[in-house]
């Protein structure tokens, strides 16, 4: 018998939802809560009568988060709200004794920074109370850590280079519109870019550089330098590594609206005041834009996202590439939710699963790629999300 309590019903929630409810042997009773109960009933409505319960709650308020906690009698939250609550959750999953998962690392909504330390500085709580935060339980972060994990442990003695390759080819129609919340996304692709190269991070300008890529059964693709989440642990747990880089595809379209924003300050985060009412330029086009949940009915193409590792084994070179592809309308056909949504929301289900089954087991906030990639691996091909791996 276990209890999961899912805050955030929004895009990835919905998949989330889905999944546990798909896999009601372990996830034996189901809590969905969010700051609007409406956006909680909606999923309610698309599942069995009786499958899941609905609960409001603000989650920036640790006291009222850990009540909601507590009254659920919850073994596990999984945090897919946004990431400005991942404190405020972990802090009520302190008060409460329950373990924690998230899919993307703390950020302050002032400062668009994407950081583990907030979170990590939480890691002797939770180990001192024998509890496990698992951080990044998403695609990327997530099943790329896991994927390198998995090359680690079955393909080299040591890795020397990791390159991430994220595509998404999905079409929904819209001239602009972005997949997944337009705040976070936004702020994710408008920042700096950075890779980590001989114990140093190198920064670059903003799609400063791009490269590239033949993404099997998308074709080749323009890839684009950023930084990412997930390089800040894996620095920290590949053995050997000398560079990691992350690369996101971008249609021409996409950049040229991209670029247009920037220039005229709708990509803002501070506030302006426009007749006496202050107002943050990105929250406002945040609400102009189509509401990602909406495009999965519309969206055709399909998701490559994967590792290309090099390094050696037995003192020989060699390069292999992990790699995941989704379609987005089977996605939707599925659980109502496009193919962006689906592989986060899988693989959080995923790692729920294997923290309640005991196969992933720990205390203190740790990253996807310290535990075994295997079981989680298994998951993937039988959950929904089947992998392949190439030797190049
Ligand atoms: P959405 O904006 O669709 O959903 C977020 C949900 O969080 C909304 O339903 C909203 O509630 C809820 N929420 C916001 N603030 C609060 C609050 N204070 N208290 C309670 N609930 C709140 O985002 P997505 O579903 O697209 O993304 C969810 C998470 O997944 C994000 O953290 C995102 O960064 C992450 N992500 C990770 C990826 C990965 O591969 N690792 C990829 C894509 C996303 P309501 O509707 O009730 O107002």
């Amino acid at each position: 018998m276990s209890t999961v309590l899912i805050i955030g019903a929004g895009g990835v929630g919905r998949v989330v939802t889905h999944k546990c409810v798909m896999n009601k042997k372990v996830f034996t009773k189901i809590v969905l809560a969010s700051r609007r109960i409406s956006s909680c009933e909606k999923i309610q409505s698309e599942l069995e009568e009786g499958a899941i319960t609905v609960a409001q709650v603000d989650a920036d308020n640790v006291a009222q988060t850990t009540e909601l906690i507590k009254s659920t009698g919850a073994s596990l939250v999984i945090n897919v709200a946004l990431p400005y609550q991942d404190l405020t959750i972990m802090d009520a999953c302190l008060n409460a004794n329950v373990a924690y998962l998230d899919t993307a690392n703390y950020e302050h909504p002032d400062t668009a920074k994407f950081e583990y330390k907030e979170q990590w500085a939480k890691h002797e709580e939770f180990k001192a109370k024998g509890l496990l935060a698992l951080l990044g339980s998403g695609f990327d972060p997530g099943v790329t850590n896991v994927f390198c994990a998995y090359a680690q442990k079955h393909y080299f003695d040591e890795i020397h280079t990791i390159d991430i390759l994220d595509c998404n080819d999905g079409d929904h129609g819209y001239p602009f519109a972005t997949n997944f919340n337009p705040e976070i996304n936004l702020r994710e692709v408008s920042s700096k870019g950075r890779y980590w190269e001989n114990g140093k991070w190198i920064e670059t300008d903003p799609m400063e550089f791009k490269m590239k890529w033949d993404y099997p059964e998308v074709g080749e693709r323009d890839s684009y330098l950023l930084y990412h989440e997930e390089m800040e642990s894996l620095v920290k747990h590949i053995k050997g590594l000398k560079r990691i880089r992350f690369f996101m595809t971008f249609g021409e379209s996409y950049l040229t609206h991209l670029k247009c924003l920037e220039n005229v300050g709708m990509l803002r985060i501070d506030e302006v005041e426009v007749n006496g009412v202050k107002v943050v330029p990105l929250q406002l086009l945040k609400e102009l834009l189509p509401d990602p949940s909406s495009l999965g009915e519309r969206t055709k193409g399909k998701t490559n996202i994967g590792i290309v590792a090099e390094g050696l084994k037995n003192g020989i070179k060699k390069r292999i590439y992990i790699y995941q592809i989704s379609d987005h309308e089977a996605c939707y056909k599925e659980v109502k939710s496009q193919a962006v949504s689906y592989t986060t929301g899988v693989p959080a289900m995923i790692g729920a699963k294997l923290m309640l089954e005991g196969k992933w087991s720990g205390a203190g906030t740790l990253n996807m790629e310290e535990f075994d990639p295997d079981p989680f691996m298994k998951e993937l091909n039988e959950q929904g999300l089947p992998w392949q791996v190439k030797e190049l």
